[in-house]
């Protein structure tokens, strides 16, 4: 089956129908499940069936990173409910899933695409495939065919990563004039786009440079989905003559740093090439993933990065939190976890519990707190905050247990702490889709000690599960997670929320759950099913991106009047 788990969805309800039915083209350096590292291939793999569901046309353009062959289905979906506990080193080698495109994929017809970049023509095949209402292509040529994720490997990023998401973004703008010359369905002249995050963002730069202006796609539009701002894409200035686009255009993406904080605020540093910030100048609208990191990204006090230029195009900008694929994340039918549950009855998320320190090897306690940490080892996410905080989670009598890979003294550091705290914790260094769906069902609290988090899809997924997420109160984590300690009376909120992201803060909020946890088991239960009762499906977010779509169709009409 090219999309796991296939078997096991359910049919998608009805979904009102989009009266003005739009032809949209993504393009994404990651889509699951063919690949993920994180959060954006998770939105790639929902968000455009979801806009499918209302009646759009759409298509996704990535890349098919093939990995280096590694057969990665071995570690990832295929493997069920693995009881054993796994060494890290059976686990990935790197953050990237890919069940092989090409075993489901066809090759379009009419040989490879010629595109002109890097001062030559570069031949790309696309391979294509329908599936759930919606096409999915995938861009092939050599740079994608790396050992790693899509972005680097353990030397850091491909030192030609410019090259290769110029390549994806401009396959994108092809892809659709190839498909209707090959007797596929014409998307017409007036495609809208959707670029997401710096990988995709020369595609509105080339949109308007290397189509409109020769006369092309003069209908077409392109939305920017700003996923992360922490990731822009900034390279030497002279990486400008790679990109085949003409001179004049080199101010949209020049980007002079200003000073940090304690230097000179006259000494700008050197330029660079900002290719995110080539995206904000010229796509038609904005798009990030919840209000509150739109608000966070155009309102920062110190007027660093490209936080002054998103405030000028504050009109534009809208933030719309991110759904999830409610049919992956079912506690009622997830077969990746060893026993299904709803909110009626909790009993399988017990047994799940059970389950989950047998796997670990903690003690099979019903009642210590078992806290859990998924994602990747970045300073973002507040690893090094979860192992300071490991005394203190202790004293509560909690068990905590996290998932992850990334930056290498990270991983360390958790290993050494599943030395020194053996008694009661365990660090699992590596990817896997299974485990952070195991993790999900069995633990009690989710601890999302995030420094910054865009929209962040882990709460989600922990309160759909039953499990309660304990954050800092930042980007999306605030918006999405009511906070139990702001209402009176305990009789609402979903989680506990702390500020700033520190490890006082951080115990702090933890003990106020446990305190719940121990104390009232009516009370805990109460916030359980208020998570799990909360409706965090694509079809309110796709609407929502709709509307903006529309609304950039429209200004680009009454503009060409
Ligand atoms: P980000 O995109 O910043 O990494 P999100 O919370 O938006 O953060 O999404 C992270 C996604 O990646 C989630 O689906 C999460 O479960 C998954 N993930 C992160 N790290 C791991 C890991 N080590 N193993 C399995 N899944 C992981």
């Amino acid at each position: 089956a090219p999309r796991a788990p296939q078997g096991t969805r359910k049919t998608r309800p009805r979904v009102t129908q989009c009266t003005e039915p739009l032809s949209i083209v993504f393009c994404a350096a990651e889509v699951a499940p063919w690949s993920k590292t994180g959060g954006l291939g998770d939105v790639m793999g929902a968000l455009p069936q979801a806009l499918a569901a209302r009646g759009h046309r759409v298509t996704v353009v990535t890349a098919r990173h093939t990995n280096g062959g590694a057969d990665v289905a071995r570690y990832d979906g295929a493997e069920g409910h693995a009881p054993a506990p796994r060494a890290a080193s059976a686990l990935a080698p790197c953050n990237a899933l890919t069940p092989s495109p090409a075993a489901a994929a066809q090759v379009v017809p009419g040989g490879p695409l010629h595109i002109e970049l890097g001062g030559g023509r570069q031949a790309v095949e696309l391979h294509r495939l329908e599936a759930d209402g919606v096409e999915w292509l995938f861009v092939d040529h050599p740079v994608f065919q790396r050992p790693g994720t899509p972005y680097g490997d353990a030397n850091g990023p491909f030192e030609d990563n410019l090259f290769r998401f110029a390549l994806l973004s401009l396959a994108a703008l092809e892809a659709p004039l190839r498909i209707a010359a090959s007797g596929g369905r014409s998307l017409g002249d007036d495609v809208t786009f959707i670029a997401n995050d710096w990988h995709a963002a020369l595609l509105p730069v080339f949109l308007r440079s290397r189509y409109q202006e020769g006369g092309a796609y003069r209908g077409a539009t392109c939305a920017l989905a700003i996923h992360n701002l922490a990731h822009q894409g900034v390279f030497p200035s002279h990486a400008f003559n790679g990109l085949s686009l003409p001179g004049g255009t080199y101010g949209l993406l020049e980007w002079r740093p200003p000073p940090g904080p304690g230097e000179d605020p006259n000494n700008h540093r050197e330029a660079t090439l900002n290719v995110l910030k080539g995206g904000v100048e010229c796509a038609d609208s904005l798009i990030t993933v919840s209000q509150n990191y739109a608000l966070e990204i155009t309102s920062s006090p110190q007027p660093q990065g490209i936080h002054t230029l998103l405030a000028q195009r504050r009109a534009l900008l809208r933030g719309i939190v991110n759904g999830i694929d409610t049919r992956e994340w079912d506690p009622s039918s997830d077969p990746l976890i060893p026993a299904n549950y709803s909110a009626q009855d909790l009993a399988g998320k017990a047994a799940c519990k059970r389950a989950l320190q047998r796997e670990l090897r903690l003690e099979p306690d019903p009642r210590a707190p078992l806290v859990g940490f998924v994602g990747r080892l970045d300073h973002q996410k507040g690893p090094d905050l979860v192992l300071e905080s490991l005394p203190a989670l202790a004293a509560l009598g909690c068990q905590v247990v996290m998932l992850g890979s990334g930056a290498p003294d990270y991983e360390a550091a958790l290993q050494e702490a599943t030395k020194t705290y053996g008694f009661f914790f365990r660090a699992v260094v590596g990817f896997s889709v299974p485990l952070a769906h195991r993790l999900m069902a069995g633990c009690d609290i989710l601890l999302m000690p995030s420094r910054f988090e865009p929209c962040g899809l882990n709460q989600l997924y922990a309160m759909r599960y039953g499990t309660v997420p304990v954050a800092h109160a930042t980007g999306g984590l605030a918006d999405t997670i009511d906070d139990v300690s702001a209402f009176d009376g305990g009789e609402e909120g979903t989680g506990w929320t702390f500020s700033p992201a520190t490890l006082d803060a951080l115990a702090g909020a933890v003990a106020a759950a446990v305190r719940c946890y121990r104390s009232s088991p009516a009370a805990w239960g109460a916030v359980v099913r208020r998570g799990m009762a909360a409706d965090h499906s694509w079809e309110g977010a796709a609407e929502q991106y709709e509307k903006v779509l529309l609304g950039a169709k429209e200004r680009r009409l009454a503009a060409a009047v």
